[in-house]
């Protein structure tokens, strides 16, 4: 074997191997940080706003608005284009997000190629005329080159502009107008800013409390901690929903209970296109042991509140999104309150949609992440609630509907 081959073999190893952790890193088995790294904050780079032009095609692409994610804009040959897309700073975890505008002076084809620096392709291609209405481009025009890590996507570009992106826009501002909303409508919601984000953007805090008794449990709900991960909001969105609805189910439950909810963890990632980290250049769900970010600080001096009230914790979810579907609950054998109430919880989900097929894998409690952190001050049961990037969007919210139905239907009964 030559040299040349060795390191390729290396280097595809190595990539292997950081993939087949994926899966496991939220549960944090295996963290991607070099040995002897911190949460301490780090330099980042900073991604410059601007219209990228390609003056002898007309063609025209930009990172101006909230959420964007683009670094460059080149032509490689006729009618091709390059798209570099760079992280925050690295290592960093294989999520490269980008969101981009792009059009044209005139009607052409336009075959762009996303380029990743320090990661590889993850998120399918949407595209939009207006940030809401979003579709995946057809699969014919998309390619993916998985032993360079890159992908292509051919669009028709023209004088109305195009969003592309990795997944729908789903910014900071776009769930707190929906938390807003919630608290309008509801007069036992309410939101209020609990602390600030690096860059001075506002935590907010989001409770649905309408108990009438002096004991009341608490669900901790958290969102947000990763940038990209926008079904992991639609999930929790659908969750917090049903919590607050109509149903008879859902009166009971907020007679008894009442759910604190961080909507957006990282408002800095999310709304500067981030891939992993917050404006410190650190993963929020490490830094739960150390408290070197002000936005875990601020949601942990928050939660620690509820210590103070003496009210009991019945379960922490902490909403993400991953390859695929899966809930990471706590280890079997560690004991936590309320014995057994994770099972009879997923049972319930399972109950409600027969054919779904729920995939629960249970971790230890050692490393520095959210649910971990939940278990040991509340001595509550909790989950990294992991929901896949090309989960289809109404199984998204019909299982976090199904899993807010069977945690209030279960809780109550530990209660009663
Ligand atoms: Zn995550």
């Amino acid at each position: 074997m030559t040299f040349r081959n060795r390191l390729t073999t290396i280097i595809i190893t190595a990539v292997l191997f950081m993939s087949a952790c994926k899966s496991t890193q939220d549960a944090g088995i295996i963290s991607y940080d070099p040995p002897g790294a911190t949460t301490e904050t780090k330099p980042i780079d900073l991604q410059e706003r601007m219209v990228f032009q390609i003056d002898d095609a007309g063609i025209f692409a930009d990172n101006m608005f909230v959420g964007a994610r683009i670094n460059d804009f080149s032509k490689t040959g006729p009618k091709h284009y390059r798209a570099l897309i760079t992280p925050e700073n690295a290592p960093i975890n294989r999520s490269p997000w980008y969101a981009f505008r792009v059009w044209a002076d005139e009607p052409q084809l336009a075959r762009i190629q996303l380029w990743y620096e320090d990661g590889a392709h993850r998120y399918y291609p949407k595209i939009s005329r207006d940030r809401k209405t979003w579709t995946p481009v057809d699969s014919v025009h998309f390619n993916h080159d998985r032993t360079i890590g890159s992908a292509w996507v051919s669009l028709m570009v023209g004088p109305d502009t195009l969003y592309v992106s990795g997944q729908e826009i789903l910014d900071t501002g776009m769930i707190h107008s929906w938390a807003g909303e919630l608290a309008d409508e509801k007069p036992f919601i309410t939101t209020s800013q609990i602390g600030e984000s690096h860059q001075g953007r506002p935590i907010m805090k989001m409770e649905i409390d309408g108990t009438e008794t002096d004991d009341p449990g608490v669900i901790i709900v958290i969102g947000r901690q990763h940038p990209p991960e926008v079904t992991g909001s639609m999930g929790m969105m659908a969750f917090v929903d049903r919590m607050a609805d109509d149903s008879e189910l859902s009166r009971r439950f907020r007679e008894q209970f009442r759910v604190v909810v961080i909507p957006v963890m990282n408002p800095d990632g999310v709304d500067k296109g981030h891939w992993r980290h917050n404006f410190g250049g650190v993963d929020l769900n490490r830094d739960w042991i150390t408290f070197n970010q002000p936005e875990n600080r601020a949601v942990r001096d928050e939660l620690l509140k509820i210590k103070d009230s003496g009210h009991q914790v019945y379960y922490g979810l902490d909403f993400h999104s991953t390859s695929y579907d899966v809930f990471y609950t706590i280890n079997k054998d560690i004991p936590y309150f309320s014995h057994g109430l994770t099972d009879r919880w997923l049972e319930g989900i399972t109950r409600i949609l027969p054919d779904y097929e729920l995939v629960e894998e249970p971790f230890g409690v050692a490393s520095p992440i959210a649910k971990n952190w939940i278990f040991h001050t509340f001595g509550a049961g909790a989950v990294t609630y992991e929901i896949g990037d090309n989960t289809p969007r109404e199984l998204v919210r019909d299982v976090a509907r199904a899993a807010a139905t069977s945690l209030m239907e279960e809780v109550l009964k530990v209660k009663e």
